[in-house]
């Protein structure tokens, strides 16, 4: 039986798109797409419905003249080749070519039509992939550790879990209307290579000494989220055991669907009903309705990583590696994918992994192998031993296909990181994370280096212009960067970058590392 929609009684308190809503679950779209749209065209789609396409994966592209990009999920960045092969046959097919790695580990195709998406969901659902709820206001992504199973620094393999709280949520109708978009995490890594502090709802791993035995599990984060007001996620004062991951998952969804704010759009994420309530309220409400669970245990991050693996590693099974490729700001072509699937298949398990950093890691390959699969010429440009600038820079969509977008970001930033690797050596990475509107795709507040897009008058007229922060990070002393006074001219954001490093790199002291800077 269908839930009821106790926040419906009062459509006062309703925003726009939550009446949309309720007229309509917006997983209904689908159905809506393949049956009508598909046939009837672009110019027949009714705005509420355009609204709803999100729920199929599905935005529109800018400029609006019938073109779509389309977001994939991937439960913590794992495809098998059979997968990647699918995926990179749409690109070729339909998405001229293109394909991009998101920072939720999703892959994102571009200048699909309205005609074409039947066939594309049928090619994603022969392989076990779907686009469902990968945008909406419902559960999209659940971001994970990329080396799940293979990873030496994880306390225990997560991705049996992540695919259980995937399957329960995906298509779910009682949790298809969210007041906003719900972004979870699950993951062990000691590392923190999931981003748990800017996630609605994130598991982070953790042990606990019950009844004289030390259980491995996790800490409980909720309401972290970046855009306009970006939020750290608050930790909860208790300890999850693996099998209570689902319930604890679907107890704080259950909150944010009841009890989130539907009022404004802009205030509807579930890190503004945890701000108010607080971390001690939100808990209490959570064990009414899952029941007592043990208190904090102990914390197992010890770092973060930011999720980047370029190089050759060793995996926790003796006698394969893993090889961390850079894909420059996320972008390659289908073509690209196949051969990576094609390597994936000759040297390692047949598995490729896309991580929250927009890059891609090929594993299980045996160590005898590694010397002879670097030689495949995939690898140079997709190369595990990229440029210092260009293996730590990550780029939002921007304004080439992103209505949102005030500014062009991903081949901007590519341009930068190839002129600051031409002009400067510097024996630390710097991340540098563009976005192209407060949106924050690109997850500007964590970096070290964080550039988001606006216009500046010139008396050539309004130019593309950003303002820069410094000092973001993440795990212990996790903190968003502080942005600088003055706004750069997108023309010269390669050269105020050099200065500002070169003045940095002649000024450090001993020790010192950017994030003191
Ligand atoms: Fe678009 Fe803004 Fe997101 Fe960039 S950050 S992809 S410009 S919505």
């Amino acid at each position: 039986m269908a839930y009821e929609p106790i926040w419906a009684a009062d459509a006062s308190k309703l925003n726009k798109m939550e009446l949309v809503k309720l007229e309509k679950d917006g997983l209904d779209i689908i159905r809506t797409i393949i049956e009508k749209y598909a046939h009837e065209g672009y110019s027949s789609i009714t705005p509420d419905d355009m609204n709803l396409f999100k729920w199929a994966g599905v935005y529109e592209q800018k400029p609006k003249n019938g073109h779509f990009m389309m977001r994939v999920r991937i439960n913590s960045g794992v495809l098998t080749t059979d997968q990647a092969r699918a995926l990179a046959g749409i690109a070729k097919d339909y998405g001229r070519n293109l394909m991009d790695v998101t920072t939720r580990q999703a892959i994102q195709f571009h200048w699909l039509t309205v005609e074409q998406l039947p066939d594309i969901f049928n090619r994603l659902e022969k392989v076990g992939l779907y686009s469902w709820e990968a945008c909406g206001d419902c559960p999209r992504t659940i971001v994970g550790n990329p080396l799940a199973g293979i990873d030496k620094n994880e306390l225990f393999d997560t991705t049996d879990l992540v695919n259980q709280v995937n399957d329960f949520f995906l298509l779910n109708r009682d949790f298809s209307n969210l007041p906003r978009k719900y972004k979870m995490s699950i993951s062990t890594n000691i590392y923190n290579s999931a981003h748990a502090e800017i996630q609605c709802l994130a598991f982070t791993p953790a042990s606990k000494v019950i009844d004289g035995e030390e259980v491995l599990g996790f800490h409980v984060w909720v309401g972290g989220g970046l855009s306009a007001k970006p939020h750290l996620a608050k930790r909860l004062d208790l300890f999850a055991r693996p099998e209570e991951v689902l319930k604890v998952a679907t107890g704080v969804t259950t909150i944010f669907r009841d009890f989130g704010y539907r009022e404004k759009r802009h205030h509807a994420r579930l890190k503004f009903l945890v701000a108010d309530w607080g971390p001690e309220k939100f808990k209490e409400k959570l064990i009414e309705l899952i029941g007592d669970m043990p208190s904090l245990g102990e914390d197992k991050i010890i770092g973060w990583n930011a999720a980047y693996f370029n190089g050759v590693h060793p995996q926790k099974q003796d006698g394969l590696s893993y090889i961390g490729l850079n894909i420059p700001v996320g972008r390659l072509s289908g073509d690209e994918f196949a051969e990576l699937a094609r390597v994936a298949d000759t040297y390692g398990d047949g598995t490729i992994r896309t991580t929250v950093s927009q890059d891609i890691v090929i594993s299980g390959v045996m160590n005898e192998l590694v010397e002879k699969a670097l030689t495949e010429s995939v690898f140079e440009r997709l190369t595990p031993n990229p440029n210092l600038f260009m293996s730590r820079t990550v780029s939002c969509t921007g304004n080439e296909f992103c209505n949102l977008a005030v500014v062009e970001t991903k081949e901007r930033a590519r341009r930068v990181a190839e002129y600051l690797d031409s002009k400067i050596e510097l024996d630390e990475d710097i991340r540098i994370h563009f976005i192209g509107c407060p949106n924050a795709c690109g997850q500007k507040h964590i970096a070290d280096i964080g550039l988001q897009g606006a216009l500046v008058k010139t008396p050539e007229g309004m130019v593309d212009a950003f303002d820069i922060a410094v000092g973001g990070i993440l795990g212990p002393g996790a903190k968003f960067n502080e942005t600088l006074k003055g706004r750069v001219k997108g023309e010269d954001v390669g050269a105020v970058l050099e200065q500002l490093i070169l003045y940095y790199k002649d000024n450090r002291s001993e020790d010192e590392t950017f994030h003191q800077f």
